[in-house]
């Protein structure tokens, strides 16, 4: 009987027509290889890592450009790209999120700091690129040169609207550029060098974000300061904004303001809920609730919390890798789940705890739960390189987070240095003792000591032990370069191979697992001796050019 039950072929011996072949397997349709089901059979072969199997390919009747890798990835945040960076002191701070976000990803900040300054870097994020400014930062005719200088300096633009009282809702007076300042003395007050307004060019209220942008473009001019029918300042739109949405068209924005989705870890202690509240202020639009193992009453009464108190947050709960950790934090109210446990490059979770899944097996069980419940999954730890990305898609999760693969970036914290030749950044577990004493100071992560401090240890639940046990270790990795080319890399590479199992979406993919039209096959231990380079004396790996 085959494999989807239709009849056996005949018996072979008789040479059939050449333009049989097609018919044939119409006839008897028997898929090459494993569907995704019989593949996680984990009482024929146990736990599967990524390693341990392969797609096969499908048709190509597309090109791969037309992939298209948009993903949802908690109940309300769609992405234009898979990849989420790890809640780490050596991952993202908010260099990272923006870079990330900009290439159609989500940078999720770490907690490894004090709450302020976790919300300045969330703050940071959201102000990089935006619609309608809906909260610009305004001076009054009394201010001074030195104010514009200072914002410069703090907030990095110099544009500043004029207004009679110094705020947004005041009459606006006139604007003040960079170039009004330049050359001036700090104490020159603002009312001698602003373009007065009767010269200023502006927008009135009730103007669509297309037309604004229309007189940016025609005008010329830098900013345009809308105001309503009183004269009274409501918003500003930049042109520097034109030109970011134009050079990041895969930016994953919110549709209504315009500015990047910006994620941040926390835990899930008291004092956590004060902290969450000054990242929502700034702007937060999804939380992670950075546990090692997510099923605790800790977590699900914070997620029950959470959804009361700011309902429109969403929330990633984990991590979990098993169907009844992720049945407590989904009725809990989780809008995603984070999966993975001790499969994280730095991590030696398994060896001391004993305690984990190999991440294929976990990314298929959880995501295949919760699906269920319409609960989008992010396959976090593991992931080495691009064929590891489509495999966790492939087993339903809607997005992966990486950690040590955008360590070492120009966008992640920390300074480079030699290390045997090789230049390199800290990369370092967040259950590492480094982690959890804070100590070699990286980025923000090392500024406030007992916050930050307790933030790593939370994690693993061990703040009130007086042995730390480490679950992670400490080392580098190598000079990647810059975001900006390196995750354009990882796209194109994984719309290569979504192309190659002959699917044109992630959607798609999972569609196609679900069903049984995209097919696996198990790989033996030689299979995977095949499968990388080998036979060459030496050999040079450029990864993209
Ligand atoms: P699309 O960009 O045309 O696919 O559609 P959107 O709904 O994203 O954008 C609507 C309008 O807003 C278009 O004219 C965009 O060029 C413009 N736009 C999109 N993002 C930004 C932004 O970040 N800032 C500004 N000022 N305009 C934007
Ligand atoms: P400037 O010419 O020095 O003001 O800077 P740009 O116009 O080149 O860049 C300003 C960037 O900062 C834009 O992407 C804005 O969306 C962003 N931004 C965020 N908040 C504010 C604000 O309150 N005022 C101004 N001027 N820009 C802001
Ligand atoms: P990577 O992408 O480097 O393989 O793994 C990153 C992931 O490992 C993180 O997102 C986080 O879930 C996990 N992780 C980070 N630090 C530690 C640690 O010290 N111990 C363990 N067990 N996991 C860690």
């Amino acid at each position: 009987m085959a494999a989807n039950g239709s009849a056996s072929a005949p018996a072979r011996g008789e040479v059939l027509p050449a333009a049989d072949a097609i018919k044939f397997l119409e006839q008897y349709p028997r898929g090459d290889g494993l569907s995704l089901s019989e593949l996680m059979d984990s009482q024929a072969h146990g736990g599967l890592t990524y390693n341990d199997f392969l797609m096969l390919p499908g048709h190509i009747d597309f090109p791969a450009s037309e992939v298209s890798l948009q993903t949802r990835v908690t109940r309300n945040i769609v992405l234009n790209a898979p990849f989420l960076s790890s809640p780490m002191d050596t991952v993202t701070e908010d260099r990272m999120a923006i870079a990330l976000a900009c290439h159609g990803g989500l940078g999720i900040i770490h907690h490894n700091c004090s709450a302020e300054e976790q919300a300045a870097m969330v703050r940071k994020v959201k102000k990089y690129e935006n619609g309608f400014i809906t909260d610009p930062v305004c001076l009054g005719p009394n201010g001074v040169v030195g104010d514009v200088l200072e914002i410069k300096d703090r907030m990095g633009f110099s544009g500043v609207p004029i207004t009679d009282s110094g705020k947004i809702g005041g009459k606006l007076l006139g604007i003040v550029t960079g170039r009004d300042v330049q050359f001036r003395n700090d104490k020159t007050p603002l009312k001698d060098v602003m373009t007065p307004l009767k010269e200023t060019v502006t927008g009135n209220a009730d103007i669509t974000l297309e037309q604004a942008n229309a007189i940016l473009r025609d005008s010329k001019k830098g900013k345009l300061p809308i105001i309503d029918d009183s004269g009274l300042l409501v918003a500003l739109v930049a042109r520097a904004d034109l030109l970011k949405n134009q050079t990041y068209p895969l930016a994953s924005k919110a549709p209504s303001s315009k500015q990047l989705y910006c994620g941040a870890a926390i835990g899930t202690r008291p004092g956590d809920r004060d902290r969450l509240k000054l990242l929502v202020e700034a702007g937060l639009d999804v939380v992670v609730l950075d546990s090692s193992q997510g099923n605790s009453v800790f977590q699900i009464e914070f997620i029950r919390w959470i959804k009361k108190t700011f309902p429109k947050l969403d929330v990633i709960a984990g991590n979990v890798v098993t169907r009844e950790q992720a049945a407590q934090l989904i009725a809990a109210g989780a809008d995603g789940l984070r999966i993975g446990m001790g499969s994280g490059s730095i991590c030696i979770t398994q060896e001391v705890m004993a305690v984990g899944r190999p991440q294929g097996t976990a990314v298929n069980a959880v995501s295949e739960f919760a699906s269920r419940f319409g609960v989008p999954t992010i396959a976090d730890g593991g992931i080495g390189n691009i064929g590891h990305i489509a495999k966790a898609l492939s087993l339903g999760a809607s997005a992966v987070m990486m950690g040590g693969m955008l360590a070492g970036t120009t966008e992640s914290p920390g300074e480079y240095y030699y290390h045997e030749g090789k230049r390199v950044k800290v990369y370092r577990g967040m259950g590492s003792i480094e982690a959890m004493e804070h100590t070699q100071t990286s980025g923000k992560g090392g500024k406030s000591g007992l916050a930050a401090n307790n933030a790593a240890t939370a994690r693993y639940f061990s703040e009130a032990d007086t042995v730390k046990v480490a679950q992670g270790v400490s080392g580098d990795v190598q000079d990647k370069g810059s975001v900006n080319k390196f995750v354009p890399y990882l796209y194109t590479g994984l719309q290569h191979s979504l192309q190659d199992s002959g699917v044109r979406s992630v959607k798609d993919l999972q569609e196609g697992c679900r069903s049984g039209k995209v097919r696996f096959e198990l790989r033996t231990a030689s299979a995977q001796l095949e499968g990388g380079v080998h036979g060459l004396n030496s050999y040079t790996k450029r990864l993209f050019a």
